[in-house]
């Protein structure tokens, strides 16, 4: 788990990763990725066999640990059997984080830009600035959860059980522990993010929603300018293969600082309390 300050044990080392978990969560409702839906889970920093996310609440919310739960990875049934009400959709978070070992923080959003391209067919998200490198060059898989409810499942695309959160996961493809997407796609509700590291990760789920909504305004400046018949001759391009990488190895390289100006926004903005606040030093 990369943090932001230096631990000196593994007491030290949880309190750090729980307080860039509030954080996170604050910064992901500061800039659009979530509103009084969506989540973002944590790998624990020292038992890799368990996972930590919020309780039942909007992540604007979320301001101590004692809103957080602890979760089996290999169930996601709640570590303390007490625990208090969690999100239904915590199979997200759980099954990636079983099916990927190498995967330390997912992100789940349901941002009003992605929504183009998880309600219509035929029009797919790619990377189209340098911001999306960790896209790649290929467009963005789209999950469909509809072929994978059983008998008796409530079909209203959230993943609730093992077996749809499953499908998801392996929806990230790759070989071994290493997923091969970074982003999915999920239809008609929204899309899922995961990285090593949380900072990454949020990275990623702030910067997916701001290319959908510069895809899509690219793609109606296009329209204005050449018209339906000749929208083709405008032409579209992503990322190629070795941009992609070259971006995101450049962002990942430099994600600190955005990463402090995030942090200091929320803690500017007395919507957002963290009882176990970070004072930046420069
Ligand atoms: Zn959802």
């Amino acid at each position: 788990m990369t943090t932001t300050t230096t631990a000196t044990n593994d007491d030290d080392t949880l309190t750090a990763a729980l307080r860039d978990l509030i954080y996170a969560n604050h910064i992901l409702h500061h800039h659009g990725v979530v509103d009084a839906y969506g989540h973002v889970s944590i790998r624990h920093p020292t038992d890799p066999s368990v996972y930590i996310m919020c309780g039942y609440m909007a992540p604007a919310m979320v301001s101590s640990p004692a809103d957080l739960i602890h979760y089996h990875v290999s169930t996601s049934d709640p570590v303390d059997p007490a625990a208090k009400k969690g999100y239904s959709e915590r199979f997200i978070h759980g099954e990636i984080f079983r099916r990927f070992p190498t995967v330390n923080c997912v992100i789940h959003s349901h941002a009003e830009e992605v929504l183009p391209y998880v309600v219509s067919t035929g029009v797919p998200m790619r990377a189209v600035y340098h911001m999306a490198g960790f896209l790649g060059s290929t467009p963005a898989k789209v999950f469909d959860i509809d072929p994978h409810y059983r008998d008796g499942d409530q079909r209203d695309m959230l993943v609730r059980h093992a077996h749809t959160g499953t499908a998801l996961a392996g929806c990230f493809g790759g070989v071994g522990e290493k997923p091969h997407e970074t982003v999915v796609l999920m239809k008609r509700h929204g899309f899922t993010a995961i990285a090593e590291n949380l900072v990454t990760a949020v990275y990623r789920a702030i910067y997916t929603r701001i290319n959908a909504e510069a895809q899509t305004k690219a793609m109606t400046v296009a329209r204005n300018m050449y018209g339906d018949q000749e929208l083709q001759k405008a032409g579209f391009e992503g990322l190629t293969d070795l941009q992609g990488e070259g971006c995101s190895l450049m962002c990942e390289q430099y994600q600190d600082k955005p990463w402090r100006l995030w942090v200091r926004e929320v803690q500017m903005n007395p919507l957002y309390d963290n009882s176990l606040r970070w004072e930046l030093r420069e």
